[in-house]
């Protein structure tokens, strides 16, 4: 019989949803907790995330701005499936935080709108999944407004994404008429996701398919149905699992059509939480032993306390309230008495979290970014990755004297996640690395209200970074040696390299061909 850990594992489906701005995801994180129970009302997404920033001195960037900085977790449950939904910030300049929350994830929903198909940032974020192997169901939204037609958008993610499509529903009409989804291999229909089960008929020319289009658009439908079967890939669950092929599920998140298909293809194609690497060995999600790791840190929203939470995913075992957990980077031994689960409308305490499963810590600084916590075991997770930064900068600071304080405070943001950090190792000031320009609003915002420490920001010399390494000690020494004034360290102490632009990257790389330079680095 299976243990309890390994079946709890089992109906866990971690996921991120990626989207362009404004292709639905908000709406569609709304209908995914109202659907599975976790709140109330629709809307309460938005409603929460202003309530519970609305002390923080520097969320005010965010209000101001109207966007979202913090990623949170929901967590709801359907069927005999828990689902836990890791929400990541809309805004391309937290890109960062993004990234970091696809590690923790195992599989994605990509949120398409419709009349737009792929977006820019649909793209980008895709490619991190595929970087990563993230298996993804795409969602065509917003099909009750006018659209493009469902085999062009299948054509453009095929195209633009080199991803195989497989459509498991079909759109019953579009734009005014949109009245359901069609099941191409089951032949059942639903219509309104206030239809929990689908109804079985006889084919797309069925009453309750085709006959709740207008009479004219019928025809095209039944085409459609058929030409779908006929030339669309059929579903296969090992390609989907690779990355190389995605289910296709059409809806309407605003008028609630799709949004059960969606769950229900999670549920049953999804992957649960899948083996992570870590430095020594694989570490199954079945194994009895605790391990978890941090992904993300969120700072106190109280700038008088400088606690924070730290978001740590669970990979294995089970994480109970109150159990001692070793926390790998320094040895220590650290209690775990108040771990939360994050509800859409309320944090609970949590008495046991299994793989699959992410919960916050709340800590004063003893935990970072890439953490790995178990049960006593010594390993390593492999799985949060850096990005170079695209935006440098050196930070001046207006008081010269508090020139300590400054280091210490760009540390834990750093740590935090907020910037990347490097230090020159020419003993120049210090350097921060960002991939969205807001989040060097973040960084300053922060550090006067939580450090009094007023600074400015000033163009540095470097506008391309990245991390070095070398077979070849002597080449490596050497190479460091040449360039001391456009090397330094980032917050692990990793030597990266420093380049005024892309063409001397190149050039120097040229000139250095025993010199590996990565633009993308596991944390530890
Ligand atoms: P996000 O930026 O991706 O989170 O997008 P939102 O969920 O905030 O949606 C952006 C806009 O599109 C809002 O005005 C929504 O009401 C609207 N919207 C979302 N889903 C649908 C849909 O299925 N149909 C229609 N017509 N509008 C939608």
């Amino acid at each position: 019989m299976p243990s309890t850990i390994e079946t709890e594992a089992k109906r866990r489906r971690t996921f991120a949803i990626i989207a362009h701005p404004d292709a639905g995801k908000t709406t569609l994180t709304e209908k995914l907790l109202l659907f599975g129970g976790a709140i109330q009302l629709a809307g309460e997404v938005k409603a929460k995330k202003n309530r519970t920033h609305s002390r923080s001195d520097w969320m005010k960037i965010e209000r101001e701005r109207g966007i979202s900085v913090a990623t949170s977790v929901m967590t709801f449950e359907y069927g005999d499936n828990i689902f836990n939904l890791l929400d990541t910030p809309g805004h391309e300049d937290f890109a960062d935080d993004t990234y970091r929350t696809l590690s923790a994830v195992d599989s994605a929903v990509m949120v398409l709108d419709a009349a737009k198909g792929i977006e820019p940032r649909t793209l980008k974020l895709f490619e991190v999944c595929r970087l990563r192997d993230i298996p993804i169901i795409t969602f065509v939204n917003k099909m009750d407004r006018e659209s493009r037609d469902p085999f062009e958008i299948l054509d453009e993610v095929e195209e633009k994404l080199a991803l195989d499509t497989a459509p498991i529903t079909w759109p019953i009409g579009r734009a005014k008429s949109f009245a359901g989804t069609y099941h191409l291999a089951d032949n059942a229909v639903r219509g309104s996701d206030s239809e929990v089960e689908r109804t079985q008929v006889n084919g797309p020319e069925a009453d309750a398919a085709a006959g709740l289009l207008p009479e004219n658009e019928r025809e095209g439908f039944i085409e459609g149905v058929n030409l779908a079967r006929e030339a669309c890939r059929p579903f296969d669950q090992e390609s989907y699992l690779e990355g190389h092929l995605t289910p296709v599920y059409f809806g309407s998140a605003l008028k609630n059509f799709g949004v059960r298909d969606l769950i229900h293809a999670l549920a049953q194609f999804a992957p649960p939480p899948r083996a992570q690497e870590a430095d020594k060995r694989k570490v199954e999600a079945s194994e009895k032993g605790m391990s978890a790791f941090v992904f993300k840190i969120q700072a106190n929203m109280d700038p008088n306390h400088r606690d924070r939470i730290a978001f740590a995913r669970v990979c294995s075992g089970a994480l109970d309230r109150g159990m001692k957990a070793r926390l790998v980077r320094t040895g220590k031994s650290l209690t775990l008495s108040a771990p939360q689960f994050f509800f859409a409308h309320q944090r609970q305490t949590a008495d046991t979290a299994h793989a699959g499963d992410v919960v916050g810590i709340p800590n004063h600084g003893s935990l970072r970014i890439g953490d790995t916590l178990t049960e006593g075991e010594d390993f390593v997770f492999r799985g949060v990755p850096n990005f170079a930064p695209e935006i440098l900068r050196r930070v001046r600071l207006k008081d010269a004297m508090k020139g300590k304080k400054l280091t210490e405070a760009l540390q834990q943001m750093a740590e935090e996640g907020v910037v990347q950090l490097f230090i020159p190792d020419d003993g120049s000031p210090s350097i921060v690395g960002v991939i969205g320009a807001l989040q060097l609003d973040v960084l300053k915002a922060r550090l006067d209200a939580e450090y009094s420490l007023p600074v400015e920001f000033e163009t540095a010399r470097f506008s391309v970074c990245r991390w070095i390494s070398s077979e070849n000690k002597a080449s490596f020494d050497a190479f460091l040696n040449k360039h001391r004034s456009s090397t330094a360290k980032d917050l692990d102490g990793d030597p990266v390299f420093l380049a005024e632009n892309g063409f001397s990257l190149n050039y120097e790389a040229e000139r250095a061909p025993d010199m590996v330079f990565k633009t993308i680095k596991d944390y530890q």
